[in-house]
């Protein structure tokens, strides 16, 4: 079904160029922007006078299942399927957030999966989500009530290929005490496939960068040689700090112990765990944005305080660069930054309209008006919206 909008006036953040220009008018049509430039008025016009368009946010590191509220290992062993409605709220909470692109990284089960299809399906407004599958871990690992446990390089080969066989984008290995050859197994069997490797490695970051890993989550603090090594071989960052800020500034609120809220503190105000990611950032590493939402006390529509540490930390010198992260960066991580990413004529129509100008204060942008995602309107006055059955299905797959 074509159907046309035109948004015109305000100001758009040019993700290429890294700058925020005058919005001359931008058309999407359908699924894709087809327009951007002086345009006539096609459709329905949207008036941004004093507003921002920006392309739709990528979060490349979150947890749908995972509530952001409740402990991990308790809502992932006992939740069942309460964990699914958790999907539905995640869903609608990142996309109210002006993400259009998720990248699960590891629920309970088959929950990525699930999110993934239901989104497609137009069964609820979301996000576009890339998903893991299951993490795999190994025994006793990180997070092990909900990964795919594997030990040893046979089983750690055939746990990767049961993610691709059941459909992952990614594979996430939480290289947490494996050997390089379970790594090395992990990594080999993924890039046969054609899949990518994203690890939560800490302190093993080098044992995964050397197994040949494709991303690294949370960063860390790296030296010298390491960071060069991560360079070299274009592994990418993301550096999600999230946890740590949020569950610092809000955990007592949100019921958290008072001494992970003090550990919490004592690394926030340890910057010296924070130098290897700026390192990188100097030395020329690719970052990507995530925010780990999911985890305790970062729920999915939580942006702006990531993208605030980032500066705070020095990782990103000025804010442009933040929103290149959460836009085109992210598009390149996942491989598709020529067809989103961007707003350019001939990409998916991800787009999200901001009210207030996002140059002049970041924290606009919390102030979500509308979202479009392949074209599909999910948010609207600030508000996700039920998806139009018509734009997901044709009777080619209803019987007649
Ligand atoms: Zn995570």
């Amino acid at each position: 079904m074509s159907r046309h909008t035109t948004i015109t006036g305000g100001s758009m953040f040019d993700a290429i160029g890294g700058r925020f220009v005058p919005n001359p008018g931008i058309v999407l049509d359908g699924g894709v922007i087809a327009q951007v430039g002086d345009v006539g008025q096609r459709g329905e016009l949207i008036d941004a006078t004093g507003k921002t368009v920006i392309p739709g946010l990528m979060n490349l590191h979150g947890h749908l299942a995972w509530d952001g509220f409740s402990d991990l290992e308790g809502q992932s062993r006992h939740d069942g399927p309460m964990l699914y409605v958790k999907l539905a709220r995640g869903l609608i909470s990142a996309v109210e957030a002006g993400v259009t692109t998720f990248r699960d990284l590891g629920g309970v089960h088959d929950t990525g999966l699930v999110a993934r299809q239901a989104q497609r399906d137009g069964l609820i407004a979301g996000p576009k989500v890339l998903t893991c599958g299951r993490a795999i871990c190994r025994t006793g690992g990180h997070i092990w009530y909900g990964n795919r446990v594997a030990d040893g390089p046979d089983d750690v080969r055939k746990a990767t290929r049961e993610q691709i066989r059941d459909g992952a984008d990614w594979i996430k290995l939480m290289a947490h005490a494996y050997t390089l050859e379970e790594l090395r197994a992990c990594v080999e069997q993924a890039h046969e496939q054609g899949v990518p490797v994203t690890t939560d490695a800490g302190v093993w970051a080098a044992n995964a960068v050397e197994a040949g890993v494709d991303c690294i989550e949370h960063g860390g603090d790296y030296d010298d040689a390491l960071v060069e090594r991560i360079r070299e071989r274009g592994v990418w960052i993301v550096p999600t700090l999230s946890p740590v800020v949020l569950q610092a500034r809000n955990g007592h609120a949100w019921g958290l112990k008072q001494s992970v809220i003090d550990r919490r503190n004592a690394q926030l105000a340890d910057k010296g765990r924070h130098e290897g990611l700026v390192r990188a950032r100097k030395a020329g590493v690719r970052f990507a944005f995530g925010t780990d939402s999911g985890s305790p006390v970062v729920p999915h529509d939580a942006i702006l305080a990531e993208m605030q540490q980032l500066l705070e930390f020095g990782v990103f010198e000025r804010e442009a660069e933040v929103l290149q992260a959460a836009t085109i960066r992210g598009a390149e991580l996942i491989g598709q930054e020529e067809r989103t990413g961007s707003l350019e004529a001939g990409k998916a129509a991800d787009v999200v309209l901001l009210a207030g100008d996002l140059a002049a204060d970041l924290s606009v942008i919390e102030r979500v008006e509308r979202v479009w995602v392949d074209g599909r309107p999910m948010v609207v006055d600030g508000a996700a919206r039920r998806p139009d059955p018509r734009d997901f299905r044709t009777f080619s797959n209803v019987g007649a």
